[in-house]
């Protein structure tokens, strides 16, 4: 399906596409997978003997709650088949001759996953990115700064929605801080994409330099992927008084794109590329949807992508969506907040704790810096988490009142009895890329 583009100066806002009704969406929705599902059973050998297996056939699909008879496909099962055959695997399903790029997962769990595109598949997320980069007021007269890692990682070649756009595009990828921070000053960019921790950290660091974000810098906007903190407004809003600059978070996934989602200027949720991908939100025990807006695991499917379609890929991220449409006009569908990694969701005498929670609390008392760790430990088998957080500089409360206050704090917004230590300024680590917060001594592993 051919999108069309409004008029010149707009082309990335197209509103036939943006403002339609929920009805349209869907009907949209279901003649994009109807296709989509026939070009996976037809190009994949896996697809084939996976829908032959749960008993469908590309036409079992009439409506899209039709979708919860097919079967589930998860990284384990990506993994398998491409050491199976190398490369593409057969969950591919053009030749290999059609594929002009691959991104490959960071490889943090396993071995790295490959996600092949062809022509047609890298051209329509640049201009789905282009689309959501508009979304966040970015425009063609801006300086935009990438710093994100080009060495097969997906989020690379986002740079390229931000350059489709119109936007003059400064290909940083990461480097040292120090010369980061002269790039934005020499090209007074007006824009940059990093992590959270990393925004923050950075500009702690011009700051330590005797740089000034909000006087010597002029970016204006910061757009953040890769860690639960984008979606939690006190981390945002942290970030933005140290760069007198606006947070947008973004969401993408290394199997499928760069962003599949990103804020708009009334940054009420992330608004989801809904032509491309469907999004469903279960229970991740029994498998069930859970109603809008509640927390559960994200299963997406793509909807056009033609080298290596994904159907019900379940992604381990615990989520929360509206459907209502937003303040902005458009009317897509909205992820709410990523929570955290089913894999990093803490179970403390039976009560779900995700990091994400406590960083909220944490960034909600100005008395702390910010930084802080959860070190969770099991003694006559029973399990405990303590809250190591960080006093701001120049605070002179007593600690022990500062860590009655944020356990109370903590206890009634999680629900979990948390110890809390309060430590020294600057006694924590700044993290430089994907911040690791949560020493689980009951496994020995570090995690986000
Ligand atoms: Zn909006």
């Amino acid at each position: 399906m051919t999108i069309q583009l409004s008029g010149t100066g707009q082309r990335y806002w197209a509103p036939a596409l943006e403002t339609q009704s929920r009805e349209e969406w869907d009907s949209l929705k279901l003649a994009l997978l109807q296709k989509h599902l026939v070009h996976a059973h037809a190009g994949s050998p896996w697809y084939r003997a996976s829908f032959d297996k749960a008993g469908v056939t590309p036409g079992s699909l009439k409506s899209l709650d039709d979708l919860a008879r097919f079967p589930f496909i998860d990284k384990q099962t990506l993994r398998e088949r491409q050491e199976a055959e190398p490369l593409l695997g057969d969950l591919a399903a053009v030749p290999e001759r059609d594929v002009v790029y691959v991104s490959a997962s960071s490889g943090s769990t396993g071995v790295p996953t490959v996600s092949p595109f062809t022509a047609q598949d890298f051209d329509a997320w640049q201009d789905f990115e282009a689309r959501l980069f508009w979304s966040s007021g970015l425009r063609p007269h801006d300086r935009y700064c990438h710093s994100l890692n080009f060495s097969l990682f997906v989020g690379g070649p986002c740079v390229l929605g931000a350059q489709k756009l119109g936007a003059l595009c400064i290909h940083a990828g990461t480097v040292p801080s120090e010369r980061l921070l002269a790039i934005l000053r020499q090209f007074q960019a007006t824009a940059i994409w990093t992590t959270p921790s990393y925004a923050w950290y950075l500009g702690e660091t011009a700051q330590k330099e005797g740089i000034d974000p909000r006087r010597d810098l002029a970016v204006r906007r910061i757009f953040v992927a890769g860690e639960p903190g984008g979606s939690i407004p006190e981390t945002r809003e942290r970030i933005e008084s140290l760069w007198g600059a606006k947070v947008y978070d973004y969401y993408g996934l290394s199997d499928i794109f760069g962003a599949c989602a990103g804020m708009c200027e009334e940054r009420d949720g992330l608004h989801w590329a809904e032509d491309h991908i469907l999004t469903e939100v279960l229970d991740p025990a029994t498998g069930r949807p859970v109603p809008e807006g509640e927390r559960g695991e994200l299963v997406l499917t793509t909807l056009q992508k033609q080298a290596r379609p994904l159907i019900r890929f379940r992604t381990g991220d615990i989520v929360s969506f509206t459907s209502e449409p937003c303040r902005c006009g458009r009317t897509s569908q909205r992820l709410l907040g990523v929570h955290g990694r089913l894999d990093d969701m803490l179970i403390i005498r039976g009560v779900n704790l995700f990091p994400s929670d406590v960083e909220a609390v944490v960034r909600q008392d100005a008395d702390f810096s910010g930084e802080y760790r959860l070190v969770v430990e099991r003694h006559n088998h029973l399990d405990s988490v303590t809250v190591e957080a960080e006093r701001r500089h120049g605070v002179n409360t007593h600690p022990d009142d500062l860590a009655a206050r944020l356990t109370r704090r903590l206890k009634a917004v999680t629900g979990v009895g948390a110890a809390v230590t309060v430590l020294d300024p600057d006694s924590l680590p700044r993290a430089t890329h994907k911040a690791k917060r949560v020493d689980d001594r009951r496994t020995g592993l570090w995690t986000t």
